[in-house]
């Protein structure tokens, strides 16, 4: 059964609960342009986190580096940016919307929705030509054409630049990689679907230098390790899938690339969410004769230097974060009670807030212990106390947050000095001593189980 559009309830839900906003709204907004609330800089920054810890930290061959966005304007140039990052762009006339050429057969035309840019009669498409989506803005106070740089359309070009530094600070050997985190910026031609195609995003990239010749089996033990850790998100493994690249979708510099995909539902359907390419040496190779500066590695031991092959994962933060909240959107009907609820099923170690601390009454010392036991588990993850209204619906609230445990401080708790601990995903509670919570809490954590899991494991 093809996955329900959750899209337009998403957006909702961010909103209300502070997941994300739309930047500048009391303006009327910036277009595709989002900001992270509250709960949603806590997602991303978990999702970040555990990227980092998979790609460097858990790691003895890939070492991280965070560039600067600005970079010499010949990075650009060598990279094929400035001539070739382009997206062919058609306007109608008689509604001045715009579209990617290429994209014509997803779009729609605003005066007749049910029909595509061109199929109205009113249409008058332009013939295409080439934008190019790299912003432009002035270094120094001379705002003329020797001033021009621009804001990196993705963060790969600062890794390449910076090769031979990593590697010679570090005294990695090739094969190893360099990985970074960093906002990149793309003036999208139609951008959309909530946070899914912004102007201003994040990416996670990674470029593994390895020597020719073995660059294809590189290329398929990170295919394989990348969905690994998609699917280590939580992400249904039925909603991912592999896309590779046809000669057409090819670069011309890749030798293979694959699109790691999943599926959003609706017409949204499978989507990119990570690029896994084999980029042969054409970065080093084009830097090196840009910059005039020799690139390669000297492999001692062989007594041999090359420029090495590279291995590129790349994925959007922000994207991955919005198929972890479409992942995660459930609505669903509620034993013995009349208003289903809406629950935001998260990984456990991913959700913004670990744990929700209720007292069952605002009297009988209860608020009291609940501060005492929240105060504790703060030292170890994020918790939210609140003892605002009927416990339903503070359960409630904590579900739209996807909060994966709810400790409800009640009367016998005041006298047998424990808890109960309610699960997010069954509606499962277990007693536990309260100064066990947090140690039993920790334990589900570190199980690194897939949410459905929580409860029982
Ligand atoms: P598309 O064909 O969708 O424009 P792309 O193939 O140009 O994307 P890459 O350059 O391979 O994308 O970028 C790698 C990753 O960066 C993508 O898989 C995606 O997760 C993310 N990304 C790219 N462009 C955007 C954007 N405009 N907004 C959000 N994330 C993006």
């Amino acid at each position: 059964m093809p996955h329900a559009d959750v899209l337009e309830k998403l957006v909702s839900l961010a909103k209300r609960k502070g997941f994300v906003f739309q930047s500048s709204e009391i303006y009327g907004g910036t277009g595709s342009v989002w900001d992270y609330g509250p709960l949603g800089v806590e997602l991303k920054n978990n999702i970040k986190a555990r990227w980092w810890n998979a790609m460097v930290r858990q790691r003895d061959d890939v070492e991280g580096l965070d560039a600067a966005i600005l970079m010499h304007p010949r990075v650009w140039e060598a990279s094929g940016h400035v001539a070739g990052f382009s997206d062919p762009l058609v306007d109608c006339k008689a509604c001045k919307a715009r579209f990617r050429a290429d994209k014509l057969a997803d779009a729609q035309c605003p005066r007749k929705p049910s029909k595509k840019p061109g199929e109205h009669g009113d249409c008058q498409l332009t013939e295409p030509r080439q934008f190019n989506l790299m912003f432009k803005t002035f270094m120094g106070p001379v705002e003329d054409s020797a001033a021009v740089v621009y804001l990196r359309p993705e963060t790969a070009q600062g890794i390449f630049v910076n090769f031979l530094n990593v590697q010679q600070a570090t005294r990695q050997k090739v094969p190893f990689g360099i990985a970074q985190i960093g906002k990149a910026f793309r003036n999208e031609i139609t951008p959309g679907n909530f946070t899914f195609r912004t102007r201003e995003f994040e990416q996670m990239e990674m470029q593994f230098f390895v020597e020719p010749g073995t660059d294809m089996d590189w290329f398929e033990k990170w295919k394989a390790w990348r969905r690994e850790w998609h699917v280590g998100l939580g992400l249904d493994d039925s909603r991912l899938q592999f896309h590779q690249h046809g000669e057409k979708e090819l670069a011309h510099y890749a030798r293979a690339a694959f699109d790691i995909e999943f599926d959003f539902g609706g017409t949204l359907g499978f989507q990119e969410i990570e690029g896994v390419h084999n980029r042969s040496d054409f970065d080093l190779k084009q830097h090196q004769e840009f910059s005039a500066k020799r690139l390669e590695y000297v492999d001692q031991a062989a007594n041999k230097r090359y420029l090495p092959y590279v291995i590129e994962t790349s994925v959007g933060a922000d994207r991955v974060t919005l198929a972890v909240m479409v992942n995660a959107y459930r609505e669903e009907a509620v034993a013995g009670e009349d208003e289903g609820r809406t629950v935001m099923r998260f990984h456990p170690g991913l959700a913004p807030i670990t744990a929700g601390v209720f007292p069952l009454t605002k009297k009988d010392g209860q608020p009291e212990m609940a501060e005492r036991v929240a105060a504790d588990l703060r030292k170890r993850f994020p918790v939210f106390y609140d003892d605002a209204g009927a416990i339903g619906r503070r359960y409630r609230r904590q579900d739209e947050a996807g909060t994966p445990f709810g400790i409800t401080v009640d009367g016998d708790s005041t006298r047998n000095d424990d808890v109960t601990i309610r699960f997010r995903d069954d509606l499962a509670q277990i007693r536990v001593a309260a100064a066990q919570a947090g140690e039993v809490i920790a334990g589900y954590l570190a199980k690194d189980h897939p949410v459905a899991e929580a409860s029982r494991a």
